[in-house]
């Protein structure tokens, strides 16, 4: 065998030695080159590990995809959970304070060991990270500190590439020099990934222990540590095992590194863990109303405060694209107003069509539709419901707030009766010419069933409005004026659907509510609610104040002040005038009351009987529903569905509630007995005489033209004079039927402008 020796080496030629020279040169060249990158690369690293603040982690923590949580006050008027918003991560930030001191210490003592020694990067272990995925040109996983981790959960760059790597340390140099350890472990912990949709420790607590991150034990503080590294792998809900063997890996190695004792880690591996998809877990917190789903439906009143607060967030100078985001991932506290107990009622009601007239229908879209708001006396938004039938999507159509329809005859009282009790110009015995008012060169307009009244016949304001006659407001809108009636209608009332242009000169529109704008409930409960609470309006809120994620209040509605929008005379007459329309024996509402509860309030009806209106309050609760189509097509439906919905959902509303009467908020209103031939007060030579309800400002004088004795005396309810017919009183709990009420009705030679929407 030979063998190779250095006598075998034979000395270089010229030519080789060139060659030699050559390479060399460029060796040196290349290494000269890479120092004089390196060195800028050095520079760079230290200008970005050095330099301004990168990563602000108090924006993050205010807005990067936290979930925003509504409230909603129990029973006990307690505020409680009760749904959860979240746009593509569902998370919520916890303080360190208030998480279990295993939690941190599990996560350090798996994922990053030396977090507390190290200045952000672990360079002993970065670099080996770096080589061998550079070898194995693969994941770089090996030597992400929980600085590093933290970087790539914010910054959301989901790549794993050398630059990313390089990047990642320089950050992680950065941040280390501008937060203290735990500000970073904070914020680790709660931007971790967690399997089951879950960002941060908190709703990984909740998700598999339903815990709040402050009740954990050991056991499971190391049972959510184990499943950042591969969560579909550990996830306890889905590998439960995996999950325990993991968890006792995570304990072994607290206790390698002295975070926990051998006793602590005996009784850890013991504790058996339960998890909320274990048939023997028991919930520990009930008091969540409704558990928020990823495909969750909110309700018609979730809907409108969601966009309430885009809307108030918009108002306060924030761009739409912020309002949602805030909204969405912000992580706010919304307080809302919505009682529960009431909303469940309206929902129960109105998901149910068998409360509805009865349609043969195929197509969901020819089905009856209705809405429904109720409000208490002060602007708070109780309830509503925005649709009949199950709610299939999220802030879909909500007719409650959004629906503009023709009011037909609900808009009396603000258009006509509240203005002229307001301004002196008639009183409940009022007597007004029962015929139409001459408008473009004809009689208009008429009465139920197209009844043209009689020029020579005159009735009582009090019962017009409870019959619902359209003759009499068209006089009154006359003697008032145009302008009086929509400033009161849009100023006073705060009706902003109206179409300013058009409707502000249509009699059609002022008298009898036949529009081309229109209302919606939650306008017509507010509007209303001033009959009912001495003639204050109040700003209908959903929600009582909003908080963001550093807790700062930044909307609120608390404490929410009213605006004296009629005298409180004007309210209790037009209350007491309004109970007719539910107590009269004529009254259009009759029927529909409350039971146990004295009511208030107005029908409407609109052309071709396309949409059906009730308006009613009682000493708790202003409501107004409407009913109809979501196209403009007659209801076949017999009586008024809105009136036997409103009566439904109220007697369930108030079937437990302590008894309460109206408040008169002022000693400025006397009950006097009238003259039903005059309207006059009533002498002792008044024949037939009925009470109502007046100002003691404006008392008309006592009837001198009469000549007989009394021989008839009658209350609240009274028949007009001529006809010579006395209305009985009637008691609330008729159950007789309203009769159809006087629809709406466009002047009989109409300019285009006056028509109402067909
Ligand atoms: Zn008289």
């Amino acid at each position: 065998m030979r063998k190779k020796t250095s006598a075998n080496k034979k000395p270089m030629s010229p030519k080789q030695k060139k060659i030699l020279g050559i390479l060399l040169a460029i060796a040196f060249t290349g290494f000269m080159t890479c120092v004089i990158i390196g060195v800028n690369i050095l520079g760079n690293m230290i200008s970005i590990a050095n330099g301004e603040k990168i990563i602000d982690l108090e924006f993050y923590k205010e807005n990067q995809d936290q979930t925003t949580i509504i409230y909603a006050k129990n029973e006990e008027d307690k505020f409680v959970e009760l749904t959860k918003l979240h746009g593509e991560e569902n998370r919520v930030w916890v303080d360190m304070e208030d998480m279990s001191e295993w939690m941190p210490k599990a996560f350090v003592a798996i994922e990053d060991s030396r977090f507390y020694k190290h200045k952000g990067v672990d360079w002993f272990s970065s670099t080996f990270g770096i080589i061998r995925s550079i070898v194995a040109d693969g994941d770089i996983r090996g030597g992400s500190t929980i600085t590093m981790q933290l970087i790539k959960n914010l910054t959301g760059e989901k790549g794993v590439t050398l630059n990313r790597k390089f990047n990642e340390i320089l950050y992680a140099l950065n941040m280390e020099k501008y937060y203290e350890k735990d500000e970073l472990l904070e914020a680790y912990l709660n931007t971790i990934y967690l399997s089951h949709n879950c960002y941060g420790v908190q709703t990984a607590a909740e998700t598999y222990f339903g815990k709040e991150v402050s009740e954990l034990n050991l056991a499971e503080c190391a049972s959510i540590a184990v499943i950042t590294q591969t969560p579909a792998d550990y996830d306890p809900l889905w590998r439960p095992e995996a999950n325990k063997k993991r968890q006792e890996w995570c304990l072994s190695k607290m206790l390698e590194e002295k975070m926990i004792t051998q006793e602590q880690y005996d009784e850890a591996i013991a504790y058996e863990l339960i998890f909320t998809n274990d048939e023997r877990y028991i919930a520990e917190h009930e008091e969540s109303v409704e558990k928020a789903t990823d495909n969750e439906i909110q309700s018609y009143y979730v809907d409108y405060v969601i966009t309430s607060v885009i809307r108030d967030l918009k108002e306060q100078g924030y761009s739409n694209y912020e309002a949602n985001k805030m909204i969405y991932s912000g992580g706010l506290r919304i307080y809302s107003a919505v009682d529960t107990r009431v909303q469940n009622i309206l929902e129960d009601v109105y998901v149910h069509r068998t409360n509805f007239p009865t349609q043969r229908v195929s197509d969901v879209k020819d089905m009856y539709q209705s809405a429904m708001t109720i409000m208490d006396y002060n602007g708070r938004i109780v309830a509503l419901v925005g649709g009949a039938g199950e709610k299939t999507e999220n802030r879909s159509n909500n007719r409650a707030v959004s629906a503009v329809r023709q009011p037909g005859s609900s808009i009396k009282p603000l258009t006509i009766y509240a203005p002229a009790i307001d301004k002196n110009i008639i009183t409940w015995s009022s007597k007004i010419k029962n015929y139409g008012i001459t408008w473009k060169g004809s009689r208009w307009p008429t009465n139920y069933g197209g009844d043209p009244g009689d020029p020579n016949s005159y009735i009582t304001a009090q019962y017009a409005v409870a019959i619902s006659y359209n003759t009499v407001p068209a006089q009154l809108l006359m003697m008032m004026g145009f302008d009086l009636s929509y400033d009161y209608l849009t100023e006073k009332f705060h009706i902003t659907t109206y179409n300013d242009a058009q409707d502000s000169v249509s009699p059609s529109a002022l008298a009898t509510g036949g529009s081309t704008g229109g209302t919606t409930t939650l306008q017509m409960a507010a509007a209303f609610a001033t009959f009912g609470n001495g003639g204050k309006y109040y700003e209908p809120y959903c929600y009582y104040e909003v908080k963001n994620s550093a807790g700062e209040t930044i909307l609120q509605n608390n404490n929410p002040e009213g605006e004296q929008v009629i005298s409180p005379e004007t309210s209790y007459v037009m209350n007491q005038m309004l109970q007719t329309v539910y107590y009269g024996s004529m009254g259009t509402a009759r029927g529909y009351s409350v039971k146990g509860f004295t009511t208030f309030g107005k029908t409407g009806t609109t052309t071709a009987n396309n949409d059906r209106w009730c308006v009613g309050g009682t000493p708790y609760y202003i409501s107004a529903v409407w009913f109809g189509y979501d196209y403009n097509k007659s209801i076949s439906a017999s009586g008024n569905p809105a009136g036997l919905i409103f009566q439904t959902v109220m007697n369930r509303v108030h079937k437990n509630l302590a008894d309460k009467s109206f408040e008169k908020y002022t000693n400025k209103v006397a009950k006097k007995t009238y003259c039903m031939e005059t309207g006059l007060l009533a002498s002792d030579k008044c024949p037939k005489v009925a009470s109502g309800w007046y100002k003691t400002s404006n008392i008309p004088s006592t009837c001198v033209t009469c000549n007989g004795a009394v021989v008839e005396s009658t209350t609240d309810v009274t028949g007009e004079g001529t006809t010579g017919v006395t209305q009985t009183p009637v008691t609330p709990e008729s159950t007789t039927q309203a009769p159809p009420e006087t629809t709406t009705q466009a002047p009989p030679a109409p300019e285009v402008n006056d028509t109402p929407v067909a």
